[in-house]
């Protein structure tokens, strides 16, 4: 199979081969460079889950929530860089398969650590879980408040990645 196009990680190496680090904490650089590597197409995520999320982000802008799509799509190279950079911790991550992204209210990019305790980020667990059949970050042990995925029941066997 033919690798999949990541025009965001090409656009970024063009720019800037390195993540602007300068006077920011690791945690927030290191998100940064998360952001840099990522694809952001609703196209690379899997046809599951597609529809989904083009949901959630609507219903986001419909609560007056304007969010920027952090990450779609990673390879697997990119994922190892994550676990490294210690913006990931799974063993298997779901962005791999397409069946996770993360989005962010852009008011709160500019905030270190994008302000886990503020409302709106409740507000968009909550919407999702009015969509069904999305699991949020937000509601894990170890939260991560921009991350959404397919609940794994809604993948179908026949077709899951060997
Ligand atoms: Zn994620």
């Amino acid at each position: 199979m033919a690798p999949l196009h990541f025009a965001g990680a090409q656009l970024v190496e063009q720019r800037s081969p390195k993540p602007p680090v300068g006077g920011l904490s690791p945690s927030w650089s290191a998100t940064l460079m998360e952001i840099a590597m990522a694809s952001t197409k609703f196209d690379d995520l899997s046809w599951e889950f597609k529809p989904l999320a083009l949901e959630l982000v609507a219903r986001c802008m419909e609560a007056g929530i304007c969010v920027k799509i952090v990450c779609t799509r990673r390879t697997l190279e990119e994922h190892q860089q994550n676990v490294k950079n210690k913006v990931s911790w799974t063993k298997h991550c779901r962005h791999i398969d397409g069946d996770a992204f993360d989005i962010a209210p852009v008011e709160l990019l500019k905030i270190p650590d994008w302000a886990p305790e503020h409302p709106k980020w409740q507000a968009m667990g909550a919407i999702a879980k009015g969509i069904g059949g999305i699991t949020w970050g937000g509601d894990w042990h170890r939260k991560d408040m921009c991350h959404f995925e397919l609940k794994a029941a809604r993948r179908i066997p026949a077709i899951q990645a060997v």
